[in-house]
């Protein structure tokens, strides 16, 4: 499996760090922030063979680049598989009102494709297009908008998400099974407000499988690991073979 993040940082873009995201694969896209389309063509994406994009919750940082892909296929890089959208309850209404906003062409034109919407069910075994995946609720700004985690099996392994979250218990549900957990470290010591930080990080790592490596994202200032077995830090367009 090879997981290439887009970015590693927080809302923020501290420390110049671009907004986090992850592509496995070349093919499944784990959040779609601002930065997307540029980083997609960087990096030589063959854009018309992303399958299914996974968005953790609505905050800017995790969703707003996704209307430029679309605008990327009304015009200039012809699609016409289906793409899978997956995202908290609600998500077709959200995101197509968003995209038209921004493009309102997008709903206009015939785009030569569908957009096709999961919404995230808390524990289910779900299916978007070929891939099976099961989300579970985190613990993010609860009181404003629900955010999703996501375990998904691509190529005969386990990758799992918690897109931005505090620490939680449903983490342990999430990681279970997982090769791989890219996890939230937003805090480079201790622990929250509505994120997780290297404390967090430390009690995780103890309680799930030594065989999962965790890869750290969403960063402020990069963590010092010193000791913890199997974590790794994301960075920009590093990629990663597990
Ligand atoms: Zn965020
Ligand atoms: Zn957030």
């Amino acid at each position: 499996m090879e997981v290439t993040f887009l970015g590693s940082g927080n809302a923020f873009a501290s420390g110049g760090r671009y907004w986090s995201s992850f592509l496995v694969d070349r093919r499944y896209l784990f959040d779609a922030p601002p930065t997307l389309l540029a980083h997609l063509k960087q990096l030589n994406v063959d854009l018309p063979e992303i399958e299914t994009v996974f968005l953790s919750h609505h905050h800017a940082d995790h969703f707003v680049g996704l209307p430029f892909l679309l605008l990327e296929y009304l015009y200039m890089t012809k699609r016409t598989k289906d793409l899978y959208i997956v995202g908290p309850p609600g998500v077709e209404e959200w995101m197509e009102d968003f995209a038209s906003r921004c493009y309102p062409e997008l709903h206009a034109k015939e785009a030569g494709y569908k957009r096709k919407y999961v919404d995230a069910i808390h524990g289910e075994a779900q299916r978007a297009g070929n891939l099976n995946f099961r989300p579970f609720h985190m613990n993010h700004v609860t009181k404003t908008m629900q955010a999703m985690g996501y375990q998904v099996r691509i190529n005969g392994k386990t990758i799992a998400y918690t897109g931005d979250t505090m620490f939680c218990e449903e983490i342990f549900q999430l990681a279970d099974g997982a090769d791989v957990l890219v996890v939230d470290c937003t805090y480079s010591d201790g622990s929250g407000p509505e994120h997780m930080g290297l404390d967090d990080v430390k009690v995780i790592r103890k309680r799930i499988s030594p065989e999962t490596t965790m890869v750290l994202t969403h960063l402020s200032e990069v963590p010092v690991t010193n000791g913890l077995a199997n974590t790794l830090i994301a960075q920009d367009l590093a990629t990663f073979r597990f």
